[in-house]
C-alpha cells in the first residue's frame, strides 16, 4: 500500500458540501484526491483516535448544527470510469450521473435509472439508491472496500445484504473504494432518450431549485410517503426555514436558511402527525449524522 500526503482544513463549515445547505462544523474536513489518499486519510484519524466519517456528495445526510466532532472525508475528488466487457467499474466519488452518461457513451443500456440521482456510487452503494424502477443491487456485480482492519477486501454482490434502501454498509463499517456495475449493448440513442426522458420527470415533479436530500422518507410498505403527507394536509408546512415543498410533499427543502435543526423537527412534525392521522409510521431516508 503507498500512503499519500493528504490535507486537512480544521474547524470547517460542512453546510456548503451538503445538498441541504444546512448543517455545523468540521473539526478536520478533508478532500483526498484519490483511493490513497483516502486510506492514509482513514489510517490517520484512526491511528489518532479521532472519530471520522466518509461520505460522498451529503446529498442524503444531514450533520446536526453542532457539527461533526471528528474528521469528515468527502470522496467526490476520487474519481474515474473504466469498462471491460460490459462491465463498468467506478471509483467510490464519481457521481451516478457520469455512470449512466458513460454507459451510455458506450451503448450500454442498465444504468439510465442512475441518472440524476445526486450522489457518488459510493454513497448509492450505501443506500442501494434508486429510481424509476431501478436500483443499485440490480447492476452491482462487487466492490472493494476497506475494511476495520485496514484490509482491502472484494464484497460480491451476495454477500451485499442490499434491501430497499439499505445494505451491509449500513451495519457494518465498511468503505467503498470502487464498484463494478453490469450493463447489456443497446442503442446509445435509445439510451439517451430514456435519460432525458427520466430527466425531464425530475425537473417537473420535484423542487430541484431549492437545496434538499430528496425523498425525506423512505416508502412504507403499501403507500407512498408523499401521498400520505399531501393527504394529511401538510403541503407548505414550515419548521423556521425549512418546509415540505409545494411542488412534491415527500421532499423537505431549504427555503430560506434553514437550520438543521428546522429540518429535524419538522421531519417529526410530519412523521408524527402523518402516524396520527392514518396510523402509518414514516422512517427518514436522510440520516441524520451524530
Ligand atoms: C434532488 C435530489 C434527488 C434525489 N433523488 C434520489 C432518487 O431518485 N433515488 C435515491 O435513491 N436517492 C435520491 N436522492 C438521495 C441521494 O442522492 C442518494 O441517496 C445518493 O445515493 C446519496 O449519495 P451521496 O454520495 O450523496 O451519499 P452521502 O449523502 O454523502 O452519504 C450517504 C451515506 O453513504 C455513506 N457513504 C458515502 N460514501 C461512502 C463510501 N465510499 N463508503 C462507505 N459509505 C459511504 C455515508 O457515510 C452516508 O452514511 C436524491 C437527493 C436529492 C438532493
Amino acid at each position: 500500500m503507498i500512503y499519500m500526503e493528504f490535507t486537512y482544513i480544521e474547524n470547517a463549515s460542512l453546510a456548503p458540501y451538503c445538498s441541504m445547505k444546512a448543517g455545523g462544523n468540521a473539526k478536520f474536513l478533508v478532500l483526498p484526491k484519490n483511493e490513497e489518499e483516502l486510506i492514509s486519510a482513514i489510517d490517520f484519524f484512526r491511528t489518532k483516535g479521532e472519530k471520522y466519517i466518509v461520505v460522498g456528495n451529503c446529498s442524503n445526510l444531514l450533520f446536526q448544527d453542532s457539527g461533526y466532532d471528528g474528521a469528515v472525508i468527502i470522496t467526490s475528488g476520487i474519481r474515474g470510469l473504466s469498462i471491460e466487457n460490459n462491465i463498468i467499474t467506478a471509483f467510490c466519488g464519481e457521481t451516478l450521473s457520469s455512470l449512466a452518461r458513460f454507459a451510455c457513451e458506450h451503448s450500454l443500456t442498465g444504468l439510465e435509472f442512475c441518472y440524476g440521482i445526486p450522489g457518488t456510487v459510493g454513497g448509492a452503494v450505501y443506500m442501494n439508491a434508486g429510481a424509476y424502477g431501478g436500483e443499485m443491487s440490480q447492476r452491482f456485480v462487487r466492490g472493494r472496500f476497506l475494511n476495520e482492519n485496514g484490509d482491502i477486501v472484494t464484497i460480491e454482490l451476495n454477500d451485499m445484504d442490499f434491501g430497499y434502501r439499505k445494505s451491509r454498509l449500513n451495519y457494518e463499517k465498511l468503505i467503498m473504494l470502487s464498484a463494478s456495475f453490469s450493463a447489456e449493448l443497446g442503442n446509445a440513442d435509445e439510451i439517451k432518450i430514456i435519460m432525458d426522458g427520466l430527466m425531464a420527470k425530475r425537473k417537473s415533479s420535484q423542487p430541484l431549485e431549492y437545496p434538499s436530500c430528496g425523498s425525506a422518507f423512505k416508502r412504507p410498505v403499501g403507500h407512498f410517503a408523499g401521498a400520505l403527507i399531501e393527504q394529511c394536509g401538510l403541503k407548505g408546512l414550515t419548521v423556521g426555514g425549512a418546509q415540505v415543498s409545494e411542488k412534491h410533499a415527500g421532499f423537505i427543502i431549504n427555503r430560506e436558511n434553514a437550520t438543521a435543526s428546522d429540518v429535524i423537527a419538522l421531519l417529526n412534525l410530519v412523521s408524527d402527525t402523518v402516524f396520527e392521522k392514518t396510523g402509518v409510521r414514516l422512517e427518514p431516508e436522510i440520516r441524520i449524522i451524530d
